[in-house]
């Protein structure tokens, strides 16, 4: 029946159309790998490694086996002896927490910045314990956030910074990539990020040697030569070579796609404009919208009236780490934090939108009073 298309709803995401879109380079890719005969730290590892170092202008790439195994990887490599807590947000979906918890570290947080929603110097200044020996900030639903400050305060107390670019790959400011303000910075290739392979992957990203060298040495089993355990804490974590092949395929559309979820929370934030919901802008070069974040003060009943309108909707965290039982951490109150929990909701927004669902999600917003 015709009104099928009507009574259909907008999904959050929908991973079949980007593989339809590329299917013909990612079966080549595939086929390429299969004829190679590396299945792992193959060629296409290497090449990808190095593409991407060069995209960020950054020295070193190391692929691992997803964006939490990276932030694992990465706090191990840069915690300074004798130390063996990290600080955190509480409103990033508990990556960093669960790395941390799972490298045997503690963990505190610091309450986050009404506008971003991202650490400021000045919380983390206020957060901090003599125990704190690294940092690690979320470039949260693709916004480059201003480090600077907060690299200076970490550095001055020999404190490391590790940025969390999961969703912020691409995102730059002045022509300085995310990833490339802190000591080291990980990534996720998780298949919804804006760099997805069609599995799991994850990157660590620095400028320095030595840390790299640390980061691929933990990676793979702590092997200094084969079978030689050099280094304590390793562990395997590779970039399969399908994914790796996957990657290269997808790194030189990343900008055009990134341009197109900017253009999708333009006009989610025009259309709500009078409205009463909020939604966060990703303006510039600086936001590569990974996801297109409301607020409202009735989120439940918000989310209701759009679906009914045909547009489903979710919400990126809905409990904050402190609160989340698995983990077992108390601190007392985050007040931001807790607060945008109760209010965020996330909008559709993936580059293989249609022009015509975009509309009718603007539709939906704009009849929101
Ligand atoms: C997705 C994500 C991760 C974890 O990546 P995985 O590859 O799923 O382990 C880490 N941090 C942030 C901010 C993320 O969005």
């Amino acid at each position: 029946m015709t009104v099928a298309s009507q009574t259909s709803v907008i999904p959050m995401n929908d991973l079949a159309r980007g593989i339809r879109r590329d299917t013909v380079a990612l079966n080549a890719a595939i086929a390429d790998v299969l004829n190679s005969g590396y299945v792992i730290m193959g060629p296409n590892h290497s090449a990808f490694q190095l593409e991407l170092a060069a995209y960020l202008g950054v020295s070193h790439v190391v692929g691992v086996a997803s964006g939490t195994d990276a932030l694992g990887l990465a706090i191990k490599a840069v915690m300074p002896d004798g130390h063996h807590t990290v600080l955190t947000a509480a409103n990033a979906g508990g990556y960093t927490t669960t790395a941390a918890k799972y490298a045997g570290l503690n963990v505190v947080f610091a309450d986050v910045d009404e506008q971003s929603l991202c650490l400021t110097a000045a919380n983390v200044h206020a957060a901090l314990t003599d125990d704190v020996g690294v940092v690690v900030v979320t470039h949260l639903f693709g916004n480059l956030t201003d480090i600077d400050d907060l690299v200076t305060l970490c550095h001055a107390r020999n404190i490391r910074v590790v940025e969390d670019c999961a969703q912020a790959i691409g995102a730059r400011r002045d022509g300085r990539f995310a990833g490339s303000f802190g000591d080291i910075a990980t990534t996720s290739f998780y298949p919804t990020k804006n760099l997805g392979a069609l599995g799991d992957g994850g990157a660590v990203v620095t400028n320095n040697a030595a840390i790299a060298e640390t980061v691929r040495q933990l990676s793979q089993y702590g092997w200094g030569e084969k079978y030689h355990v050099d280094m304590a804490g390793g562990t395997n974590s590779r970039l399969d070579e399908i994914q790796a092949a996957m990657l290269r395929v997808r790194l030189p559309m990343l900008d055009s796609l990134n341009a197109r979820r900017r253009h999708i929370v333009s006009r989610y934030c025009t259309a709500a404009l009078g409205t009463s919901i909020t939604v966060l802008p990703a303006a510039t070069e600086s936001h590569v919208a990974h996801l297109a974040v409301a607020r409202s003060s009735d989120r439940e009943h918000t989310r209701t009236a759009l679906l009914k309108l045909g547009v489903r909707t979710d919400v990126h965290f809905p409990v904050p780490d402190h609160r989340q039982r698995g983990f077992g951490l108390t601190q007392t109150s985050l007040p931001v934090s807790e607060k945008a929990a109760n209010e965020i909701f996330s909008l559709p927004c993936f580059p293989e939108l249609t022009d015509e669902e975009v509309l009718v999600v603007c539709t939906a917003i704009e009849s929101l009073r």
